[in-house]
């Protein structure tokens, strides 16, 4: 890049990307090609985000494949010649792929791994940032780029007596490659995506699996399957199709439009809708049944009642198929996609735990005591417990903007952002996929990430030809788009609901859903005005 008040000696590159997941990856090529500079730092030994630290027993993806990897846009070849094995993918194929996307596209040397940025630091006289690792390394960089998802830093709880446990205990964000379960006896404390996909495998192969349910989840079924060749050929030949259909939807995936309100259809019809969505499988029954789910009870209860019956048809034993039915609206917090996870129930070797009930009282020796006295028996405690989401990423880094303002101060005390991506006074910092008020949590992951990907090398490239030196977004338009966010969450049932969508699973973290929740298209309408001439933003030539 070539600003012309750079001089040479000012920075070591144009840009530094934070995470070596699908959005750093996506950030790495797509700078690369257009001619920056770049350098990638990541705290994990290899490439993959999520998929390289969530290696549970059973994680997969539970988003539609077809749209769950890199479009064209990243290579074409890329996305002609990779082969999914099945429609939810599991961890060990994720973590592959994106090994794969990262080697065939030469990236891997632009990536330092096993490296953590401790601190970036704004220079307000030079106009670029200092970026420090734990390795004791500085690196100097007109653009900072924090690409470090919405999940990942692990919330770790700990419990009385956890020293004398003489078993194993591990966050499932944090499990070694080659942990084995077999003829163990476990417990999976919580009951969250992670945990539903846990507890059906650990099941078949585990002495017995104890689930620690604090508050029950709406568990759909993945329907997963094999992908055979007509699948394939079908995707290959609508691949262009799928992903247009995918950024024409709401959550990013590639379904048709939802059916309309549900009051709109007798109770008949409302029923073979819920049915047959329910047999379809993944998240269709959430986005692409009804279209006021989120917005009026009445039609979210009838999914919640529709919700209790199946799993009373599934799970044997009614109190624990009672314990199991969610009670909070349904869609307010993220359905975990589930394979054979209410059938585990009915095993011999699986208990379900109420803890909201009986609540763990401390770790013991020999496993984990109830409040009632009662002592569970295990030798692996596996903490499916959950993030600090959104922000917990980037708080714990020392961000530090104009003034030495603190970016971690800044979402302690509120989720002010513009379009995810900027925050006033953090000028030549862009937040990529995850910052608080984006639409990350409601969209397909990668459909999102090449969108704001493109966004910011567009913004970086557009700076770069009018060889503006800062860009800092003004206050007002910030505040008017998470005002306005605010407004249109405050309408919905989400609120209602604790969960790490509200940021209430974390104990003292302000509570609120910061997230545009008026669908991809709306949001993406958003950002093709936000990029017209970035009027919104205060530019400063070299
Ligand atoms: P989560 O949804 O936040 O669930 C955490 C669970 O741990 C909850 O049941 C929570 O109970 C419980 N919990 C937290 N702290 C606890 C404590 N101190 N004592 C007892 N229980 C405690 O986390 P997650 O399951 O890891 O999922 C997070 C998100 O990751 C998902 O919503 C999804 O977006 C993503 N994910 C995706 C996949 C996939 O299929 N691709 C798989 C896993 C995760 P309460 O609800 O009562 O707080």
């Amino acid at each position: 890049m070539t600003t012309p008040s750079d001089e040479a000696s000012d920075i070591d590159v144009d840009v530094v990307v934070l995470g070596a997941g699908f959005t750093g990856v996506y950030l790495l090529k797509r700078l690369r090609e257009l001619g920056f500079t770049v350098r990638a730092f990541e705290a994990g030994s290899d490439v993959g985000g999520t998929w390289y630290w969530n290696r549970y027993p059973g994680a997969r993806c539970d988003s539609e494949i077809s749209v769950y990897n890199f479009s064209e846009r990243f290579n074409p070849e890329l996305a002609q010649t990779w082969k999914w094995s099945e429609r939810f993918p599991s961890q060990p194929e994720m973590y592959s792929y994106l090994r794969h996307a990262v080697d065939s596209t030469g990236l891997r040397d632009l990536i330092t791994f096993d490296t953590r940025v401790t601190s970036a630091v704004f220079d307000e006289h030079r106009d670029l940032w200092t970026v420090t690792t734990d390795s004791g390394e500085a690196l100097r960089s007109r653009y900072f780029v924090p690409a470090v998802g919405p999940l990942s830093k692990p919330n770790i709880p700990s419990f009385d007596g956890q020293d004398q446990f003489t078993g194993e205990i591990y966050h499932t964000a944090r499990m070694p490659a080659d942990f084995d379960m077999a003829g163990r006896r476990l417990a999976v404390i919580g009951s969250g995506a992670t945990a539903v996909q846990i507890v059906p495998i650990a099941a078949s192969s585990a002495q017995h699996v104890y689930q620690l349910q604090r508050t029950a989840s709406h568990c759909l079924p993945g329907r997963n399957h094999r992908l055979d060749a007509d699948d394939y050929a079908e995707i290959a030949e609508n691949r262009g199709a799928i992903w247009t259909r995918a950024r024409e939807n709401p959550v990013g995936q590639p379904y048709a439009e939802s059916l309309g309100e549900l009051a709109t259809f007798d109770s008949e019809r409302q029923r073979e809708i819920m049915e047959m969505f329910w047999n379809i499988g993944g998240l269709t029954l959430c986005f692409a049944s009804f279209s006021d789910l989120l917005t009026n009870a009445d039609a979210n209860r009838v999914v919640l009642d529709f919700l209790g019956e199946k799993i009373r048809g599934i799970v044997r034993d009614p109190d624990t198929a009672e314990k199991l039915t969610p009670k909070t609206f349904f869609l307010t917090k993220r359905p975990p996609i589930e394979h054979g996870y209410y059938e585990a129930f009915n095993r011999d070797n699986v208990s379900l735990i109420d803890i909201r009930e009986n609540p763990i009282d401390s770790l013991v020796p020999n496993g984990i005591k109830l409040l009632n006295g009662d002592v569970l028996d295990v030798d692996v405690v596996l903490l499916a417990t959950g993030f600090d989401a959104l922000t917990g990423g980037l708080t714990d880094i020392d961000i530090r903007g104009v003034g030495g303002e603190s970016l971690a101060d800044h979402f302690r005390e509120r989720y002010d952002s513009y379009l995810g991506i900027s925050v006033s006074g953090y000028p030549n910092m862009f937040i990529a996929y995850s910052g608080p008020q984006s639409p990350a949590v409601l969209s397909n992951g990668p459909t999102l990430i090449e969108e704001h990907g493109e966004w910011i090398v567009n913004a970086l490239t557009w700076l770069r030809e009018r060889q503006i030196a800062r860009v800092d977004v003004r206050l007002a338009a910030q505040e008017k788009f998470t005002q306005h966010n605010a407004e249109v969450v405050a309408a919905t049932l989400i609120p209602q609901t604790d969960s790490w969508w509200t940021g209430a699973n974390i104990e003292g973290k302000k509570r609120g859903f910061p997230t545009f929740t008026e669908g991809v298209p709306a949001y993406l309408d958003v950002l093709r005005k936000a990029s017209d001439g970035y009027q919104d933003y205060d530019l400063t030539p070299s």
